[in-house]
């Protein structure tokens, strides 16, 4: 069987205020390197022969090295239109998608995504919650009926192509969400992976260090 033709999706738009400093969290140093590259490395080297698109605002076009870039846009799924815009011509039977601030995801977990991908419309990595869950409301919810999703997040082209030609809404908090709207909501749940974990707060990027220390998840 021939290998499918993928295109990946990085998304490194954000300004990341939560993060509060002064150059946004996925271009913060990370051992030897930047969060950003550490992220677009991990799925290169987990899926050889794909071709990788990077989102960034234009005053940063130069932290994705010679690859091709895309200019971010004002949410989300904005910054992912533009990127599937900007490669619309290219020929894939997979597209990925993966938040430059998450600088760990492992080969397998990748690699799950994509086979799950294979006979689904999309599959996307989950963990499970291990905090307790309450609904803003005040009731209690059980937390077994739930899963934090990660990414990356992986899709039919031709289907994310088409829910994302449909018109933007605010719920939309990642592309498993998109593809739901648009009626393609045959998305695989893969196992994530706790050590993926999107750098948030300035003391994430220690606990990314000390992941990688110890090794994780190549
Ligand atoms: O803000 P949050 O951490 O949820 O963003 C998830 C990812 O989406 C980040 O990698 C961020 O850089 C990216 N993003 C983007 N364009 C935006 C907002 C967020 O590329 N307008």
């Amino acid at each position: 069987m021939t290998p499918p033709r993928i295109i990946n999706i990085i998304v490194a738009a954000g300004s990341g205020s939560r993060f509060g400093a002064e150059i946004p969290k996925q271009f913060c140093r990370l051992t030897d390197s930047t969060v950003l590259l550490h992220a677009v490395r991990r799925i290169e080297n987990a899926l050889p022969g794909s071709h990788t698109v990077v989102v960034l605002s234009p005053q940063w076009a130069g932290q994705a090295g010679d690859r091709c870039i895309a200019p971010g846009g004002p949410t989300r799924w904005h910054s992912v239109k533009n990127a599937l815009d900007a490669c619309a011509d290219i020929p894939a039977d997979i597209i990925t998608v993966h938040d430059g601030a998450r600088p760990l995801p492992s080969s397998a977990m990748i690699r799950r995504v994509i086979t799950a991908c294979s006979s689904h419309h999309g599959a996307i990595p989950v963990i499970p919650v291990t905090d307790s869950l309450r609904h803003i409301d005040g009731h209690a919810v059980n937390r077994a009926e739930f899963r934090a999703v990660q990414t990356p997040q992986a899709f039919r082209a031709d289907l994310l192509r088409r829910a994302y030609s449909l018109p933007y809404s605010d719920t939309f908090t990642d592309d498993a969400s998109v593809m739901s709207a648009a009626g393609f909501s045959d998305i695989a749940l893969t196992e994530g992976d706790p050590m993926n974990l999107k750098i948030t707060l300035p003391l994430d990027l220690e606990i990314a260090k000390l992941y990688i220390t110890h090794g994780a998840g190549h």
